[in-house]
């Protein structure tokens, strides 16, 4: 049997990405051990009941020394926070990663933190998840077909992207590089603003009279909207704050259109309504169809 690809994997924060990051782990067998550390010893005992972790840590510094992987999965902000709390106890060729959902301040607190350790970080986001959170909805199998983006900076080594590429991929991960501020636009426009809307039309809604109603016949789009809009509070405060500049840019363009179309009702302008639809339907039908081909090139012969 061959080694695993890395010998002791520490990971900071045992909620859903975590905890799916850890069960992936055991599945693939990329690691001799997983040694974990969460603020909440609940997390942590859930984590070795379920077989996911081999070691429970009681400090930050138990988990991460000796370790050939740092996997940080506590919210966007906290993951700053933790960076000076590790760097003594980290060994020199640890290689140092995160999932955080923003990256550009991953990377200033690491160039704070960590400046003799550059060549060692990989920041990356694996671009997938749920509204749950917590150990208990960890699944192994949740990074299977799902983009994971690595956010590499100039100083990071070949070998650590090299060997963090290969940990995801057999995960059955699509591994993508781009930079962190194209990183932070397009989960700007992808993620963190339909999140917002979610939040602000179940927010509006459920003020609106007989709410019971409104999710009674919740069905499709509004469905899809409250699931969403489920999602852990804190952990979507700190995308906000994090990423506010390239959140910002996009509201505003999406709150200039909102304009638009509300005078194209309120004024009955409603063919110039259907032409705004027929674009925005004419767009997703041209990008599905070139995704499609896409994915159909990438795997010949299977028609699914
Ligand atoms: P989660 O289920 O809430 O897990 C986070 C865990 O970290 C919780 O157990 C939390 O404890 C713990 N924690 C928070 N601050 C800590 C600290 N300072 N020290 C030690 N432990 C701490 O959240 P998640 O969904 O796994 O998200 C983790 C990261 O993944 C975030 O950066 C998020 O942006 C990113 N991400 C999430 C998704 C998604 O869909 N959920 C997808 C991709 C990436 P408490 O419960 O006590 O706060």
């Amino acid at each position: 049997m061959s080694a695993p690809l890395f010998q002791r994997v520490a990971v900071l924060g045992l909620g859903l990405i975590g905890g799916s990051v850890a069960a992936a782990i055991r599945m693939q067998g990329l690691a001799g051990s997983v040694t974990a550390f969460d603020r909440s010893a609940d997390e942590l005992s859930k984590g070795l009941s379920l077989g996911l972790i081999d070691e429970a840590a009681e400090s930050l510094e138990q988990a991460v020394s000796g370790a050939d992987l740092v996997i940080i999965a506590v919210p966007v902000l906290a993951i700053g926070q933790m960076l000076p709390l590790i760097v003594e106890f980290i060994s020199p060729a640890a290689i140092i990663t995160d999932v955080g959902s923003v990256k550009a301040p991953v990377i200033a607190a690491a160039r704070q933190y960590l400046p003799q350790s550059l060549s060692r970080v990989v920041p990356g986001h694996p671009i997938a998840g749920s509204e749950k959170h917590g150990v208990s909805a960890a699944n192994g199998d949740l990074f299977q077909h799902h983009k994971v983006i690595l956010t590499p900076v100039a100083e990071t080594d070949g070998e650590a992207i090299e060997k963090l590429t290969v940990f995801w991929q057999t995960m059955g991960a699509e591994v993508v590089q781009m930079s962190p501020e194209h990183h932070d636009e397009v989960l700007a426009q992808t993620s963190h603003l339909p999140h917002l809307l979610a939040y602000a039309l179940i927010d509006t809604l459920s003020q609106q009279g007989d709410s019971l109603e409104i999710f009674d016949y919740a069905a499709g789009g509004l469905r899809d909207f409250s699931r969403i809009a489920a999602s852990d509070p804190m952990m979507w405060r700190d995308i906000y704050q994090a990423n506010s500049g390239p959140v910002l840019t996009i509201l505003d363009r999406y709150m200039q259109e909102l304009l638009e179309l509300r005078s194209m009702i309120a004024l009955g302008r409603v063919d110039e309504l259907a032409e705004v639809f027929g674009r925005a339907k004419g767009a997703r039908d041209h990008f599905s169809k070139v995704l499609n081909e896409r994915a159909e090139r990438a795997t010949p012969g299977d028609d699914r």
